[in-house]
């Protein structure tokens, strides 16, 4: 059970801690909440403490806490965590009282604000979660709202640390980097060279007195190479440079892909689709920028800064302190011109996701919007998100297009120091005209580092940010885990044994108690229960999507966690009420269960699924594409090439959730046949709402809330005249009047 406390560094607030006596043998901590304020809002040393019984409010007198009011959970009758202005208070309502029992900072305000909502759930159904600081939206360390489908509080990561692991990802590709960094120095180099030769051109070439053409071709020509060999460096720069950004993108993507794919459905349940995605593809893509631009260019901007500045130095030590005199301006200037940038495509690409998510949820529900006429008003809602993202883009471009190029200006502004100050020390003969020159170009070179660095920080803390979440998944460990050395399974015979099983997806919350049942191998047994009673819940049990709480699940007497979890799931064949068809053909689509199957495995397959009669009276027979899906099929089709999937995949045991719920009384009968003959010799779990879909099940159990209410045979329940019973004379009256119209 997942605390929340905080220990927020930065507010240096004093260690108050609780004294172990004062807490029960079965009490634990939910809240940990510090309160830093007294009565008068001055500093204060106190806390309260929320555990599954009481809260209990603390006060450190020298430097021990001592409990200073206590108040059991089922007493209070309402709980606020009331917002003032730079503080707040957190009131509670005893009887016919309110005691205020915490006043805190308002940088607090998130965490109290989520114990309020804790407790008044508590109040309303007397039950204790498990408090998930994830739901809450709160960082767990500093009590500060989390930035939105994130878990990870851009103030409280450790750069240190992803810094480390980001250069475990870095080394293998170590070589290359040199390299690249190698040849950004010798471009650096040529051009830093450049000038020298453009001030002896003008000092020492270009006198009238000299007229000598040799000299003049000499230089120009070192002038054109040197331009020469730096292009011909860049591209070559340019190309190692796709090729390690290619390589490092790729090998980002497949590890946090891979990631995925092993951890549990857990995991999965708990997080928007969207935002896994821009884990995989945004995150990667800051780290692999980060990696490859920004991380070198600090190194590569840095010595270039310190290469112009002692060529500067040595030439002329007063000049150069001139050139250096606007740099902090510069430097200011840049970064909240660059803040200003930032804020505007923030907001940009905020509203860029937005119009993304209309769009998806549009585009996925689009036959709702025909069905109900309704293109007009999403054309219309479309054209106002659009017409709202142009209007920002346009000024956005505005401001960036006017912020740019003045941005430019106040760079060169070291420069017309240098023509001033510079001028006149060539008209005193202190300084030659090519020196000069040279001093004007290097000017304008050492502004670029200094601009680099500035807009580095940016890139760094979005790359910290993005490791960080794309780290997370990293870490988790899947919940369901396979043994080290799991038990092979030989010639399963596939008999089941539920043993005292109870299970939440939310711990302390069971959607199944207690459950005990035998089904034997060969046996068909179905199950039904009102919908929300956990019926789809036992059978993700049994396939191991998750892993039971308490009691233990065997398959031929062995504990399904001690098999491997592909060669379990190898074993058990699944046939849904909505069938899942990936995009792809017909025959693709029913390979999956058994990707190296032979053509004729796959016909046998569809024709005891009775698919094979609609699948060839398609134009295009078994390549028919199915379409994203498999919305080109009507619900029968594509549940008979489910049923035609499961019977290439030839499992031990079946399961069928409400296979035949979707589809009219015709198609069921074609249906039926064809899970009849599925069936046949295999241990089956048959899920049903239409109770004579179960006429042929050798047993039948009732679920109830997550209690098994009623276990036997058709007759024997009918006999027992209790829930079964009574599911059955429901939809009899249902059949009957269906009959009548
Ligand atoms: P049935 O299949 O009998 O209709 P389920 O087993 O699907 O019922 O659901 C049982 C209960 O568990 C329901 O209250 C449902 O809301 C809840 N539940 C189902 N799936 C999840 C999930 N992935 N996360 C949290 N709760 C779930
Ligand atoms: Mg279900």
């Amino acid at each position: 059970m997942g605390a929340v406390a905080l220990e927020d560094k930065r507010l240096n607030e004093p260690e108050i801690e609780i004294p172990d006596h004062v807490l029960d043998e079965d009490e634990f901590i939910l809240f940990d909440l510090p309160s830093l304020l007294d009565d008068q809002g001055l500093k204060a040393a106190a806390k309260v403490v929320i555990t599954n019984k009481r809260l209990i409010r603390f006060e450190a007198k020298n430097e021990i806490a001592v409990k200073t009011a206590e108040y059991e959970l089922k007493q209070i009758r309402k709980i606020q965590a009331q917002r003032l202005v730079g503080n707040g208070r957190l009131n509670i309502w005893v009887d016919d009282q309110v005691y205020c029992v915490a006043r805190y900072i308002v940088d607090h305000q998130p965490l109290f604000s989520a114990a309020e909502r804790y407790i008044t759930r508590y109040i309303e159904d007397g039950k204790i979660r498990p408090v998930d600081a994830v739901e809450l939206d709160i960082c767990p360390t500093c009590g500060r709202n989390l930035p939105e489908g994130s878990k990870v509080c851009p103030v409280c990561i450790d750069t240190r640390k992803i810094l480390a692991r980001l250069w475990e990802i870095i080394r293998p590709h170590m070589k290359m980097m040199i390299g690249v960094t190698l040849i950004f120095w010798l471009i650096a180099g040529v051009e830093l060279l450049l000038p020298q030769l453009q001030r002896i051109l003008i000092d020492d070439i270009l006198q009238p007195q000299l007229m000598d053409l040799r000299f003049l071709l000499i230089i120009v020509g070192g002038i054109a190479l040197g331009g020469l060999i730096s292009v011909g460096l860049t591209i070559w720069r340019g190309r190692l440079m796709v090729r390690l950004s290619a390589q490092l993108g790729k090998e980002l993507r497949e590890m946090v892909y891979t990631k995925i794919h092993e951890l549990s459905l857990r995991f999965i349940d708990q997080r928007r689709t969207g935002d896994l995605m821009n884990r995989i593809s945004r995150d990667t893509a800051h780290i692999q920028s980060f990696l490859q631009n920004q991380l070198p260019d600090v190194v590569n901007q840095t010595i270039i800064f310190i290469g112009i500045g002692t060529i500067l130095l040595m030439t002329n030590w007063k000049l150069t302190l001139l050139i250096m005199i606007p740099a902090p301006v510069v430097v200011w200037i840049t970064q909240i011109t660059w803040q200003k940038i930032r804020i505007m495509y923030r907001r940009q690409w905020r509203l860029t996701d937005q119009v993304n998510s209309l769009l998806q949820d549009i585009l996925s529900g689009i036959r709702v919007v025909k069905a109900f006429g309704g293109e007009q008003r999403e054309i219309e809602r479309f054209s106002a998100q659009t017409k709202k993202f142009a209007d920002l883009a346009s000024k956005n471009e505005r401001t960036f297009n006017t912020l740019y190029p003045s941005l430019g200006f106040i760079m060169g502004l070291g420069n017309f120091l240098i023509l001033l100050y510079g001028g006149h020390l060539v008209f005193g003969r202190q300084l030659t005209l090519g020196e000069l020159t040279l001093f004007s170009t290097y000017a304008g070179k050492i502004y670029q580092p200094l601009r680099h660095l500035v807009s580095i920080s940016r890139w760094f803390h979005q790359a910290m940010v993005s490791s960080e979440r794309v780290f997370e998944i990293m870490d988790q460990s899947p919940d369901v885990q396979d043994r080290p050395d799991p038990i092979p399974l030989q010639n399963m015979q596939g008999e089941i044994e539920l043993k005292n099983v109870t299970f939440g997806y939310i711990k302390h919350e069971p959607v199944l108690n207690n459950i005990n049942l035998t089904i034997k191998a060969g046996e068909m047994l179905g199950l039904v229960g009102h919908s929300g009673a956990g019926k789809t819940t036992l059978i993700n049990l049994i396939s191991r999507f998750y892993d039971v709480d308490e009691g233990e699940i065997l398959i031929d007497g062995i504990n399904i966690k001690d098999l491997s979890q592909n060669e379990l799931r190898s074993q058990i064949g699944v046939v849904l009420q909505d069938t899942f068809l990936f995009s792809g053909t017909v025959w693709q689509n029913i390979a999956y269960a058994k990707p190296d199957a032979t053509p004729e495995e796959i016909v046998h397959a569809a024709k005891i699924a009775n698919a094979h009669d609609f699948i060839v009276k398609f134009p295009d027979g078994y390549d028919t594409r199915v379409g994203e899906r498999g919305q080109r099929l009507s619900g029968g089709e594509r549940q008979r090439i489910a049923i035609a999937r499961a019977v290439l995949h030839n499992p031990r045991i079946l399961i069928l959730d409400e296979a035949t719920s979707s589809v009219d009384s015709q198609t069921e009968k074609q249906i039926q046949d064809a899970l009849q003959r599925l069936i046949k010799d295999r241990t089956t779990i048959a899920i049903a709402h239409r109770l004579s879909t179960l006429r042929y099940a050798d047993r039948i159990m009732v679920l109830d809330k997550g209690r098994q209410v009623e276990l036997g045979t058709h007759e024997e329940l009918m006999a027992l005249k209790g829930y079964y019973y009574r599911l059955v004379m429901a939809q009899q009256e249902m059949a009957d009047m269906e009959a009548y119209k």
